[in-house]
């Protein structure tokens, strides 16, 4: 989400062609291993999120033999498009970049792909008004000396009354938490990590688009669909990777990349089991419901952010950066809300209960002006089961061990795997793939 943009009160400052500059800040891209690459073993990828799929990209176009095996009927994951709902191109997952100083930063300079920086407007529904900033400044959930709690107790105990809880909320439904799950301390400590730069850009067609073009059409050939993995058995020198159409198939090196729920929840059965540690380590991630809601409206009643609501915590504006007429509002509902709106049990339901919010701060303006809805729950999608990686209370400093390597076999890719403050997003997705690959060609190095 648009995480940092949230914490900023400006306005939009560009719109058309922005070229990122170059700044190396992962050293691993400037890993040797990848130049000369010589292995002639069998890799399978598990996954065709953007993990797997940039491992993919970078194996296959060194001559390396991969075969992804991805459980859904399509590439992407988290990242996908919505056709026909708007006149403008729509993202129904992952849309902005977060920051630009990172492989996919290098890559828009490269293609010369026309991002746009967004720094749109923010209001806050408080005391059940509109309103342009807080009394109290909610940075105290950043800094030194954090306690281990919730963002929920935190906010208690440093005296937000409950006309915060939904700005608390919301701050917490952008890492993907409920404030009553994520801790102060670990999110901190884990953002402390964070280089990729604080501006939030979006994607003149999508972001999924972008992925797309650069780098999963690269790698197409190679992906078999609607191929869940139910076990690996890597217990001999080759590894026996099967899938729920009762397929067998044989690999030297495999790169697991599904989301975090999916190995909490054991989806995938090792043999021999993984070791006590790197399950106990997955199991301290967090991963919580996640959905996106679409509304599209006959005119613009409504602000640009609208943050505090206590069906949705964050409302924004779709069409910013974007050529289009349509009026269209991302409800952008994350954690508890995302539950309580899951529980509701139909889509017309959930678009009711964020109408009936939005026409008490709007005078009614949003039912009046209501056209039609598009309800993306990530939770309910089978293989995904959530939003992304957060880092709960009592976490520990666990990412490395969840994502380390067992046996000089297995590989641990995708967001909730990104050790450097970059989990939760594409880009870090992105890193973790790279990561991987340098460390899988690190065990052939002749
Ligand atoms: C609503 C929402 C909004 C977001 N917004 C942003 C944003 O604006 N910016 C940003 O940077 N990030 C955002 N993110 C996060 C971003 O989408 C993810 O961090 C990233 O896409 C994760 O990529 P991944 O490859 O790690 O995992 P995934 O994209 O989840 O890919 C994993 C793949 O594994 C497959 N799979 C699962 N189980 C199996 C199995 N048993 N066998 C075979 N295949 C399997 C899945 O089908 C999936 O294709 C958002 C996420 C959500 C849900």
């Amino acid at each position: 989400m648009n995480r940092r943009l949230f914490l900023k009160n400006t306005t939009l400052v560009s719109i058309g062609g922005l070229l990122l500059p170059s700044i190396l800040t992962t050293n691993c891209r400037k890993e040797q291993l990848l130049e000369d690459v010589d292995y002639d073993g069998k890799v399978i990828i598990i996954g065709a999120g953007v993990a797997g799929l940039y491992a993919a990209y970078l194996l296959k176009s060194k001559g390396v033999d991969v075969l992804v095996l991805e459980a859904s009927g399509s590439h992407g994951g988290r990242m996908g498009k919505i056709p026909g709902f708007a006149d403008f191109p729509i993202d129904s997952g992952a849309q902005w970049l977060h920051g630009r100083n990172n492989i996919l930063g290098d890559l828009i300079q490269q293609t010369n792909t026309t991002v746009t920086l967004d720094d749109s407007d923010l209001f806050y529904w408080f005391n059940n008004q509109l309103v342009t900033s807080l009394p109290q400044d909610t940075a105290i959930f950043e800094g030194e000396d954090l306690p281990d709690i919730s963002f929920k107790d935190y906010a208690i105990q440093k005296g937000l009354g409950a006309e915060y809880q939904y700005i608390v909320e919301n701050l917490a439904g952008d890492q993907g938490a409920s404030a009553a799950t994520l801790s102060v301390y670990w999110n901190n400590k884990e953002e402390e990590n964070w280089v990729s730069g604080d501006d939030d850009f979006k994607f003149k067609e999508t972001f999924f688009d972008f992925i797309d073009t650069q780098i999963a059409s690269k790698v197409t050939d190679i992906i078999q669909y609607n191929t869940p993995v139910t076990a690996i058995n890597y217990a001999q020198d080759t590894i026996l990777v099967s899938d729920l159409n009762g397929g067998t198939h044989q690999a030297d090196k495999v790169i697991i990349t599904v989301p975090i729920t999916q190995l909490k929840a054991n989806k995938i059965q090792f043999s021999p089991a993984l070791p006590a540690e790197k399950t106990d380590a997955f199991s301290k991630i967090g991963m919580g419901a996640g959905m996106k809601v679409f509304l599209k409206f006959s005119t613009k009643f409504y602000d640009e952010n609208i943050i505090g609501g206590s069906v949705c915590a964050a409302y924004a504006d779709e069409s910013v950066g974007k050529t289009g007429n349509d009026n269209i509002l991302l409800a952008f509902i994350m954690g508890v809300q995302a539950e309580n709106l899951t529980a509701l049990g139909s889509d017309s339901a959930i678009t009711t209960a964020l109408l009936q919010e939005l026409d008490a701060m709007y005078s009614g303006q949003a039912t009046a002006n209501f056209i039609a809805s598009q309800v993306e729950n990530w939770t309910t999608k089978p293989y995904i089961e959530g939003a992304y990686g957060y880092s709960t209370v009592g976490m520990g400093d666990v990412r490395k061990t969840a994502a380390s390597q067992v046996d000089n076999k297995l590989f641990f890719a995708g967001e909730a795997m990104n050790v450097n403050g970059h989990h939760q997003t594409v880009h870090g997705a992105v890193e973790t793939g790279y990561r991987e690959v340098i460390n899988l060609l690190k065990t052939v190095q002749k």
